[in-house]
C-alpha cells in the first residue's frame, strides 16, 4: 500500500544509498498492471550532473517490498527471548507499553540503563532529534550510531590537523580542476559511482591519478600509478613520500612556516623511512615511491581523498593524519584544485556526525563536555545544564556496557549491528541479554530478530527533511509518498515517545521544518554552524555548504581559503607518524590478513538491496576474493569453495581468485547476514581516540572447504 502525494505525476528526492545523495525523479507511468512509478536521474541536482549508478536506478524496490513493515509488533519481552511469534499492536498500545518499560527499567537502574544506537542514513532533523531524546527525555549518556563504524577516524584526524572536520573540505567540481589526486584505500567506481566523473574530468586535463590500495578495484583501473600496499601499511608509505618531499626540499615552505605548527615532529618521524627501507618492507618499488612524491609535491595543485580502507583500523586516525600532512606539506589545501577529503559512505554520515547523534557531542558538532557548548544547547533545549548527561561510550562500546549489565534497554532506530558490527556475534550475544530492544525499521531486519518490540518506520521517500552530503552541502529531500500502512514518520515517532515519557514538552514539533529551525538555533557558534540556512534557502539554492552562520552568509564550499585554520591560533597541526602495528598480526595458524570492504551493488548491512531483485541478482551472496598463488598453495579446483578462519569463528565462501588482490590478502564484503557474514569474523580492537573497529585487518587462515 504504497501511495504517492497526490495529483502528481513527476516527485523529485534523493538516493538513498550513499554520500553523493544524488538527485532523483520519480516519473509516473501506466502498466498493464496500473500505475507505477519509473526512478530517473535529476538533472536539477548538481552533485550527481545527471547520473545515477546501478543502486540509485533501483532505488525504489526496496520501497515497495511486500515485506515492509505496516503496524507496531510486539513479542514477550523477556531477556533472550527470540523466535516466538509477533502480535500487532496499536501505535497507543506500543508507545504507552514502551514508555511504561523504558520507566520501570530506569526506576530499578538508573536512567543510563537505556540506550540508543542510530543511524547514519537519517535524516539531520532525526539525527538532532534523537541526540535530544536520548539525553533530554531519556536522561541518558548513552547514545552512538553506526557512523562510528564509518567516519570516525576520519572525523579525529581531521579535527587534530585542521581543528574541524568537514568530509571534503573542497566542493566535488574541485576533483576536475586537480592536477594530481591520491586515493587512498577508497573504491569511489562501487561505492560513490557517479563521482567517477569528476576524476575522469580531471584525467582529461592531464591529472596523474594515484590509487593506494590492496586490491586493484575499479577505481584503479582509471589510475596512472596503482600502488598495491599490503593493510596496514599506510603509515609506512606516506612516511617515506614525506622523507622524499623534504629531503628533496619540495615542500611548500612559505605555507608550512606560516599556517602550521609541527615541521619539526615530521621530520624526526620520518627520518627512518626511507624509499630503500620503506620499499624493503612494503615491496612498493622505490621508484614508484619517489615519482608519486615529486609528482605530488611539484604539481600545480593536488588532492587527497581517503576512506575506510585506511580508517577502519586501530591506527586509522593516524594513517589518515599523515595523509593530510602530504596536503599541508606541500601546501595543498584551500586553494583551486587542492584540498583533503574523507569519502563519507553512508548517506548521511557527515550530518549524523554534526547534530548530536555522537556520544561525545552536541549539536553544531560541539564536543559534550565543554562547558559553553553544553550551557549553549542546553539554553536551546530549555533545561538545565546541569540535566544534561555526560559523554557515553562508542557504539561498539554500548555493547560492553549491555554484557557488564550496566545497558538494560536499547532502542536502534535505522541501523542493523547484527550484521555491521565487527566480531559481531558478540553483538548479538548482548542484545539477547536485553531486558527491552525496540527496533524501528522498514523490516525485520537481522537485529529486529532480537527486539522485543518492532516499529514500522519510514523510508527515504516517505519522509522530509535535510541531509548533508560528503562536500558538507547541506539540502532538502522532500516527501514524495505517503508513508504506507500505519507507519510513522520517524520524528513523529520520537516526540509521541517523548510525550509518554513526561518530557513532551521539549519535543513539541509540527514539521521537519521546525526541527531544522531549532537544530540551526543549536548549532549557532559551533564548528559545523547551520544557523543561516532555512529550508526556504535550501530549496531556492539547491543546498549550502555549512559553516553558514548568518542569513546572508553564501555558505563555505571552499574551506580554509583565507589559510585560517580552526584551532585557536588559526594554524593546521602536522603529526610526525610513528606507524603502529595492527591489533592481530599474522603468524603460523593464521597467515594470512583478512580485509572488508563493499560490493557496487549493495549499500551497509544489505537492509534494503538485498531485498531488491535486481541488486540480489547481480551480486547475490559475497565471495572471497584470494590471489592465485594461494590458489595454487590450496590446491582449488574450479567451484571449489574456501573456508576462512579467524581467532572469532569459522566460515565458508565461494571464491574469486584474482591477481588483483594482494598476495597476503583475502577480500571479503560485509552487506551479508547469517552464513555469509564476514564481520561473525572480523576483529573488534578499537582506535584508541576515535573508537573504530579494525575491520580492515585480521589475521585468517584459508582453507579449501569443499573437500575437508
Ligand atoms: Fe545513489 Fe550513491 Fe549511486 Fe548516487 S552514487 S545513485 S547516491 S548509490
Amino acid at each position: 500500500p504504497i501511495a504517492a502525494q497526490p495529483d502528481t505525476d513527476r516527485l523529485h528526492s534523493h538516493c538513498c544509498y550513499c554520500s553523493m545523495q544524488c538527485g532523483v525523479d520519480l516519473i509516473r507511468t501506466e502498466r498493464d498492471t496500473g500505475p507505477a512509478w519509473e526512478v530517473k536521474p535529476s538533472p536539477d541536482f548538481p552533485v550527481a550532473t545527471g547520473r545515477l549508478c546501478q543502486k540509485g536506478f533501483n532505488s525504489l524496490g526496496h520501497v515497495v517490498h511486500p515485506e515492509r513493515l505496516l503496524v507496531p509488533q510486539w513479542r514477550k519481552p523477556e531477556p533472550g527471548s527470540t523466535g516466538s511469534g509477533w502480535h500487532q499492536a496499536s501505535w497507543d498500545q506500543a508507545l504507552d507499553e514502551i514508555a511504561g518499560r523504558i520507566q520501570s527499567i530506569q526506576a530499578r537502574y538508573g536512567p543510563d540503563a537505556v540506550s540508543v544506537f542510530g543511524g547514519g542514513s537519517l535524516t539531520n532533523e532525526v539525527c538532532y532529534l534523537l541526540g535530544k531524546f536520548t539525553r533530554v527525555a531519556l536522561r541518558s549518556r548513552y547514545i552512538d550510531y553506526n557512523g562510528r563504524f564509518c567516519m570516525s577516524s576520519a572525523a579525529a584526524a581531521q579535527n587534530k590537523a585542521f581543528g574541524i572536520d568537514r568530509g571534503l573540505n573542497v566542493p566535488l567540481e574541485e576533483i576536475s580542476r586537480s592536477k594530481f589526486i591520491i586515493l587512498a584505500g577508497t573504491n569511489i567506481a562501487e561505492c560513490q559511482p557517479t563521482m567517477m566523473p569528476y576524476l575522469l574530468a580531471a584525467k582529461k586535463q592531464n591529472a596523474i591519478i594515484v590509487t593506494i590500495d590492496p586490491r586493484q578495484t575499479l577505481t584503479s583501473k582509471i589510475a596512472d600509478i596503482h600502488v598495491p600496499l599490503q593493510p596496514g601499511f599506510d603509515s609506512v608509505f606516506v612516511n617515506a613520500l614525506l622523507y622524499v618531499i623534504l629531503q628533496e626540499k619540495l615542500y611548500d615552505q612559505a605555507f608550512v612556516e606560516e599556517h602550521t605548527n609541527g615541521i619539526d615532529e615530521i621530520h624526526k618521524a620520518v627520518k627512518a623511512f626511507s624509499p630503500d627501507k620503506v620499499s624493503m618492507y612494503t615491496g612498493i618499488p622505490v621508484e614508484m615511491i619517489r615519482t608519486i612524491a615529486r609528482g605530488f609535491a611539484k604539481a600545480e595543485s593536488g588532492m587527497v581523498l581517503t576512506a575506510r580502507g585506511v580508517e577502519q583500523q586501530v591506527n586509522g586516525v593516524e594513517h589518515t593524519l599523515n595523509f593530510i600532512n602530504l596536503c599541508l606539506l606541500t601546501g595543498k589545501i584551500g586553494k583551486p584544485g587542492c584540498g583533503y577529503g574523507a569519502v563519507t559512505g553512508q548517506a548521511n554520515g557527515q550530518g549524523g556526525r554534526e547534530h548530536g547523534l555522537k556520544a561525545d557531542q552536541l549539536p553544531g558538532y560541539r564536543m559534550i563536555d565543554d562547558p559553553a557548548a553544553r550551557e549553549h544547547v542546553a539554553g536551546v533545549w530549555g533545561i538545565d545544564t546541569a540535566e544534561l548527561p555526560g559523554k557515553g561510550v562508542s557504539a561498539y562500546e554500548l555493547f560492553d556496557k549491555i554484557h557488564d549489565g550496566e545497558i538494560k534497554a536499547m532502542i536502534v532506530l535505522g541501523s542493523n549491528p547484527v550484521v555491521s558490527s565487527p566480531n559481531s556475534d558478540r553483538a548479538i550475544d548482548a542484545l539477547k541479554k536485553l531486558e527491552l530492544l525496540v527496533v524501528v525499521d522498514l523490516f525485520e531486519t537481522e537485529t529486529a530478530e532480537h527486539a522485543h518490540w518492532l516499529l514500522p518506520g519510514t523510508s527515504f521517500l516517505e519522509a522530509e527533511g535535510t541531509l548533508t552530503n560528503l562536500e558538507g552541502r547541506v539540502f532538502h529531500r522532500p516527501q514524495a509518498f505517503l508513508p504506507p500502512g500505519e507507519s510513522m514518520p520517524d520524528y513523529k515517532l520520537i516526540c509521541e515517545l517523548a510525550e509518554r515519557l513526561g518530557r513532551g514538552q521539549y519535543f513539541r514539533f509540527e514539521s521537519p521544518e521546525a526541527i531544522f529551525d531549532e537544530l540551526c538555533r543549536a548549532s549557532a557558534g559551533g564548528k559545523a554552524d547551520y544557523s543561516g540556512m532555512s529550508y526556504s534557502r535550501l530549496q531556492a539554492e539547491k543546498g549550502l555548504f555549512w559553516p553558514c552562520p548568518a542569513p546572508d552568509h553564501p555558505g563555505t564550499p571552499r574551506m580554509f581559503e583565507d589559510g585560517v585554520f580552526r584551532h585557536p591560533d588559526g594554524r593546521a597541526k602536522l603529526h610526525g607518524i610513528v606507524p603502529g602495528m595492527p591489533a592481530e598480526t599474522t603468524d603460523a595458524l593464521y597467515p594470512y590478513i583478512l580485509t572488508t570492504g563493499r560490493n557496487g551493488s549493495h549499500y551497509l548491512s544489505g537492509t534494503q538491496t538485498r531485498r531488491t531483485e535486481a541488486l540480489m541478482k547481480k551480486t547475490p551472496v559475497p565471495v572471497a576474493e584470494i590471489h592465485p598463488s594461494l590458489a595454487e598453495k590450496l590446491l582449488l579446483r574450479f567451484g571449489d569453495r574456501v573456508r576462512l578462519t579467524t581467532r572469532r569463528g569459522s566460515l565458508v565462501f565461494d571464491v574469486k581468485i584474482s591477481k588483483e588482490i594482494h598476495p597476503t590478502t583475502v577480500f571479503v564484503p560485509f552487506h551479508w547476514a547469517g552464513e555469509h557474514s564476514i564481520n561473525r569474523l572480523t576483529n573488534d580492537a578499537l582506535h584508541p581516540i576515535s573508537r573504530m573497529p579494525e575491520f580492515k585487518i585480521c589475521a585468517v587462515r584459508v582453507e579449501r572447504a569443499d573437500r575437508e
